[in-house]
């Protein structure tokens, strides 16, 4: 008995028509993302490990627990990304590209060893889009009206709903930091060991427990909001006004503090309560990351704000909503079957080459089996086919072919050199 080899826990096939729905939502949100002048950068799936060690955060979930980390024939540490950001700014601090352009994005796979659930897996993807080397409210506000569309495209804005904070600076966090771990000291005995082992590592991180006794603890805990300086707080009223002013509807969540060290000022998140989960799940998060380009090389830039949409969230959203309606009537457009001998099969090739060449876009499959006829009917009804063209050898001596459309069940015998014009009257 051979042992079967299955995918590992947490990583996932997508098969067709998935893979459809999924080539549609990237459709969507590349081509605003290229409305916005926003372009697209690649980037490797595997780093040094240093470099997030470097960035993310020691006391991060990503860095505690979540890395897939490994040695390579070298023994040099090397770690499948986490997340895109970092990777994102090494590769633009290596190829100096500040000054050519200033938004991009990038689409590909993450990597956290996490505990596997609905809309929480080991390999997903991310579509991130990041902004350099502006500081604007207005960039802020352009990165969460350009999400907005996507989600409007995608027919989801009932069903998504954005959250935004600020959490300062640096120095700000800090003040703040210590009050709150004064106030959790006095409250230990109302806090669970996972939480009491954040107080010294990442206290922050407790703000965003949304078990309901934290939360009532934390209606007393001191508040991040009166430890802003002046200019993240402008910043932050800022940007309220212009997204009221284009409409997007929002809420201030003074516990929003995200997973990353390297956020400050705005934070974001888009999130549903309508992906099938018992809890609400983000879809999309992102902030300002003004550090972090300064904290790893010795560049001027201060200033980048970034986002990342969690593909598989996003497509069980749009699955759950049924919000996009795919054309999946027909997956074949022509099937192309022969009958009888070997020496059909050379006119088959020919003729579907002909049809391709002339019709890119449809989609033709030539059957190089020999099955009687009716067989040949049920394969290409199998394959969803609108049409089918048969030949034989009786239609290659009169230079004839059968088209059949399969739906309406109704066949025309036409002159081989009439095809391309006939097929130019029905697609
Ligand atoms: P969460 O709080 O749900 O763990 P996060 O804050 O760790 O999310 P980010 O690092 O901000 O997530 O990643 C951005 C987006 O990527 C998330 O909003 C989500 O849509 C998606 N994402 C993150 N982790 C996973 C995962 N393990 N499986 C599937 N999607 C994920
Ligand atoms: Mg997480």
């Amino acid at each position: 008995m051979i042992k079967k080899i299955t995918a590992i826990y947490g990583m996932h096939d997508y098969l067709f028509p998935k893979t459809l729905l999924w080539k549609n939502i990237e459709n969507i949100i590349q081509n605003i993302l290229n409305n916005y002048g926003y372009q697209e950068i690649k980037l490797p799936i595997l780093e040094k490990s240093e470099l997030f060690n470097k960035t993310i955060g020691e006391n991060t979930d990503i860095i505690e627990k979540e890395m897939y980390t490994l040695l390579d024939k070298n023994k040099n540490s090397l770690t499948l990304r986490p997340e895109g950001t970092t990777g994102f700014i090494r590769a633009i601090i290596e190829h100096n590209i500040f000054y050519i352009n200033k938004r991009f994005w990038y689409n590909g796979p993450m990597f956290r060893y996490e505990r596997p659930q609905k809309g929480r897996y080991r390999q997903f993807n991310q579509i991130g889009i990041e902004i350099l080397g502006l500081k604007s409210p207005y960039i802020d506000a352009e990165i969460i009206i350009l999400t907005n569309n996507i989600w409007k495209k995608l027919n989801i804005t009932e069903n998504i709903f954005l959250e935004i904070n600020t959490i300062g600076s640096l120095i700000d966090r800090e003040k703040y930091i210590k009050k709150l771990i004064f106030f959790l000291e006095k409250n230990l005995h109302l806090l669970d060991l996972k939480d009491r082992k954040k107080i010294y590592t990442n206290p922050l991180r407790i703000l965003d427990n949304n078990h309901k006794n934290i939360q009532k603890l934390l209606i007393n805990a001191p508040k991040l909001k009166n430890f802003l300086n002046e200019n993240s707080i402008y910043k932050f009223k800022k940007l309220c006004k212009i997204l009221n002013f284009m409409n997007i509807k929002f809420t201030i969540n003074d516990y929003l503090v995200r997973g990353l060290d390297y956020y400050n000022d705005i934070v974001f998140e888009w999130k549903t309560n309508n992906i099938g989960t018992t809890n609400s799940k983000t879809i999309c998060g992102g902030g300002r990351y003004d550090k972090l380009i300064n904290n790893m090389s010795n560049n001027k830039i201060n200033s980048g704000i970034g986002c990342a949409i969690g593909i598989e969230r996003l497509i069980l959203l749009v699955e759950n909503m049924k919000s996009i309606k795919l054309e999946i009537k027909y997956l074949v457009d022509i099937f192309l079957i022969p009958m009888e001998n070997n020496h059909i099969l050379k006119k088959i090739l020919v003729i579907g080459e002909l049809i391709r060449k002339n019709f890119p876009k449809l989609r033709i499959v030539t059957s190089y089996l020999f099955k009687n006829l009716k067989k040949q009917i049920i394969k290409a009804n199998k394959y969803k086919s609108h049409f089918i063209i048969i030949i034989g050898q009786k239609e290659i001596d009169n230079s004839l072919l059968i088209i059949k459309d399969l739906c309406l069940k109704k066949q025309i015998i036409i002159p081989e050199n009439k095809l391309i014009l006939h097929l130019e009257k029905i697609f």
